[in-house]
């Protein structure tokens, strides 16, 4: 609200300190740069301050998943 432009956290982010279980998902939309391309903005604990950090990523491609929909409900599907 304060700043028109995003600022990058203070902290980089590392991969090894970050685990899909800790990352949220809070918007995907269309790329504002156009050309139909993806964006997923995730929020995730900051390794070094534990802040949680917006990180916005960039859809590279699309493949067929081998795993049946929703994840979570995967194992209820062999009882
Ligand atoms: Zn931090």
């Amino acid at each position: 609200m304060t700043d028109e432009h995003q600022d990058g956290h203070e902290h980089p982010l590392e991969a090894e300190y970050l685990s899909p279980t800790d990352a949220t998902v809070v918007e995907i939309a269309e790329d504002e740069s156009g050309e139909g391309s993806i964006r997923v903005d995730l929020i995730v604990p900051c390794p070094t301050c534990s802040e949680p950090v917006r990180a916005i990523a960039q859809v590279e491609a699309a493949v067929d998943a081998d795993i049946d929909l929703p994840i979570e409900d995967v194992e209820d599907l062999y009882d």
